[in-house]
């Protein structure tokens, strides 16, 4: 798999302290940009580009025309009712992010070094320390930088942090093992167990998925929590999440917990801003009772369970 690193940089959109739902305890997740799945429900749909993009907001939009001003390209058209920045034609330079006094154009990804990264990652130290937190790797798919991501984990582990690695499993072996050598917890998704429904939902067969899952649980003793993203009609029925516990159940050693995570509609305005159409406006929410009739049969084949955010 390609490295979406620049040199010694990673390339990360979103860099969040004090977050409770990436593993224990509090915790700084690093959100890495990139992604070599195409999940329609994504709610960061700016981590699936492996390069810079642009977030455009036509409702901060002051019309001062800057941004029209410093396009070389012909992209930004402010004359359109919402106002927009054609995709085709924008090449990412960022010069309109950097005109517009109103914020409504920003940039996502910035390529940081690993010291600037781990500089803001240390500041909560002593409160890993109380509450059990540390590090974790997010995204997109940290995998798909995995040097990088090894780069950022060593130094946490000679700082005695607790490491956590939230990953779609869609990586080549060496790369993934590389990583897991400076990683105490994987947060790995599980998301359809039938491959063609895998395949024309994300855009890739799950076979390296499940491999992957196999082999970290036979070949490593890297603690496991299971991830089940909840999506109405793709993988909302009993059957559907029976099939992945009986696949876990055939495992070498079982995961610690499997978390069932219910679809929402948070990243609805960044589709928007970058562009495209959101597919979900009309989808229902999975209720809370048949959330808990999951988890009810998650706990049943002997895992423990619980409901994420
Ligand atoms: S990023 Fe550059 S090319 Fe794209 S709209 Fe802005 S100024 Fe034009
Ligand atoms: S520079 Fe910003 S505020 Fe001005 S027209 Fe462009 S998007 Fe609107």
């Amino acid at each position: 798999m390609q490295e979406q690193a620049a040199g010694d940089k990673g390339l990360i959109f979103n860099l969040q302290r004090f977050s409770i739902q990436d593993g224990p305890g509090i915790r700084t997740t690093v959100f890495f940009k990139g992604c070599p799945l195409r999940c329609p429900w994504c709610s960061n749909p700016e981590s699936i580009r492996p390069h810079p993009e642009i977030l455009s907001r036509d409702i901060k939009c002051i019309r001062c025309g800057k941004c029209v001003e410093v396009c070389d390209q012909k992209a930004a058209n402010i004359s359109a009712q919402p106002r927009i920045i054609l995709r085709d034609k924008c090449d990412s330079c960022m010069a309109c992010a950097e005109a517009c006094p109103a914020h409504a154009i920003e940039r996502t990804g910035e390529y940081k070094t690993v010291d600037e990264i781990i500089k803001v990652v240390l500041k909560d130290l002593s409160l890993y320390q109380r509450t059990g937190g540390g590090l974790t790797l997010s995204g997109g798919e940290p995998l798909m930088q995995a040097q990088f991501a090894a780069s950022l984990l060593r130094p946490a582990k000679h700082a005695n942090m607790h490491t956590a690695l939230d990953t779609t499993g869609f990586a080549e072996w060496p790369a993934l093992a590389e990583v897991l050598r400076h990683t105490d917890l994987v947060l790995y998704d599980l998301k359809q167990i039938d491959d063609l429904k895998h395949l024309q939902a994300t855009g890739i067969s799950n076979q390296l998925i499940l491999k992957n899952l196999r082999r970290i649980m036979a070949e490593t003793r890297v603690a496991v929590w299971i991830r089940i993203p909840v999506i109405p009609g793709f993988n909302d029925t009993e059957g559907d999440i029976r099939s992945i516990c009986e696949f876990v159940q055939q495992l070498p050693r079982q995961p610690e917990k499997i978390s069932l995570l219910p679809f929402h509609k948070f990243g609805a305005a960044k589709y928007i801003a970058l562009g495209k159409i959101y597919p979900w406006n009309d989808a229902v929410l999975i209720p809370d009772q048949q959330m808990e009739s999951f988890k009810r049969m998650v706990e049943s084949c002997g895992f423990s369970a619980d409901i994420g955010a």
